[in-house]
């Protein structure tokens, strides 16, 4: 097979972005997705509206037309999805890669669950939300024990424990309660979160004082059972009656992954990768990242807006380093 000049892992925002870029400037590339195009977005909750407004998740300035200046999630997959088409972008999709190995100075092998790719340039965009950030609590893996929520119809009239105070616990927490369920919030610390939308908060914060939704602050969950879940609130343990729980307690990149192919793990608390800021390569000399994946476990520092930049850093890098012309 031909060598391409950059394959880019991940058919996200940032992956599309990267693609627009590397298309424009006449590269040959190819974006492989796991999933669907824009896997994440697709498994966000069905209702959920976006905290940006529509023109700040634009990507190379093709417009963003959505019916309230915040768009919400059905209006970003049918954007990504007309930018891709629109654009006639070079994609796989349903193609996990398992592996990429440099296997001389100046390329690499792509390897994926169905066939090999090579090429001289490769980024990695894959994003934060396949691994939720796990409580290690002995019954975690019940089947009524879910890190994502997608719609609030399957909890009406039953017990629902929200795990978290973030803005996905809040919007689960309102909304289920809106659809009859008996919402109890389970939060460590000691108020609803600063990053909680300015326009959501007073929301969350009036059901809680109203005791609408039933919240505990300075607490931890310590046990789930078939039909309870037990907590620590200031030394006092608490049980109550539940059905359901949606432990909202963030997602993580792929660390195994990024090791696997040799990228370097820079800060040890933060888990941040390596990668220079003004060209995104990594300690691998054209290997990029791009997008979320270089936040570590501060996943909360970048998103859409402010990493669309990274693609144009990258293929800046490869043009100006002539890393397009292979051996
Ligand atoms: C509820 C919610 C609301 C949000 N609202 C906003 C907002 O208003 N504004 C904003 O700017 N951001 C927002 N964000 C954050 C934003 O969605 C993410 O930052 C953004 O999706 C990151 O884009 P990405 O392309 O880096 O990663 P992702 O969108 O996560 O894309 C990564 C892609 O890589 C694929 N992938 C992973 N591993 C592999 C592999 N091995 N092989 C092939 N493919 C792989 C995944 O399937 C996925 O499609 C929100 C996030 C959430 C959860």
């Amino acid at each position: 097979m031909d060598k391409l000049d950059v394959v880019i892992i991940g058919a996200g925002p940032i992956g599309i972005a990267c693609a627009l870029e590397a298309k424009k400037k006449g590269l040959s590339y190819l974006i492989l997705e796991k999933g669907c195009l824009v896997n994440s977005l697709y498994n966000y909750p069905v209702n959920m509206k976006f905290f940006s407004s529509s023109e700040l998740l634009e990507l190379d300035n093709i417009p963003f037309v959505s019916i309230e200046n915040k768009p919400r999630r059905q209006e970003a997959l049918e954007y990504y999805r007309r930018v891709t088409a629109n654009s006639d972008l070079n994609i796989r999709l349903f193609t996990q890669v398992t592996n990429v190995v440099k296997i001389c100075d100046k390329e690499f092998e792509i390897t994926t669950n169905k066939q090999t790719y090579y090429a001289l340039n490769v980024i990695v965009a894959t994003g934060f939300y396949d691994f939720p950030n796990l409580l290690n609590i002995p019954g975690e893996n019940l089947p009524k024990v879910s890190h994502y929520y997608k719609d609030p119809h399957y909890y009406s009239s039953s017990n629902v424990v929200v795990i978290g105070a973030s803005n996905s616990s809040v919007d689960a927490a309102l909304e289920c309660y809106r659809k009859g369920a008996n919402v109890t919030m389970i939060i460590r610390g000691s108020s609803i979160g600063d990053t909680v939308k300015y326009w959501v908060k007073p929301d969350i914060e009036n059901r809680i004082k109203e005791n609408s939704i039933v919240a505990y602050f300075d607490s931890e969950v310590s046990q789930i059972t078939e039909s309870e879940i037990t907590f620590n609130q200031k030394g006092e343990t608490i049980t109550i009656a539940n059905d359901f729980v949606l432990a909202l307690t963030g997602y993580h990149p792929n660390f195994e992954f990024l090791r696997k192919i040799g990228v370097q793990i820079k800060d040890p608390v933060t888990l941040e990768p390596f990668f220079d800021p003004l060209t995104m390569q990594t300690n691998i000399d054209s290997l990029y990242l791009a997008g979320v994946v270089c936040g570590g476990i501060n996943t909360h520092k970048l998103y859409i807006e402010n990493s669309r930049i990274h693609a144009k850093h990258i293929i800046t890098h490869i043009i100006e380093e002539h890393r397009y012309l292979g051996c």
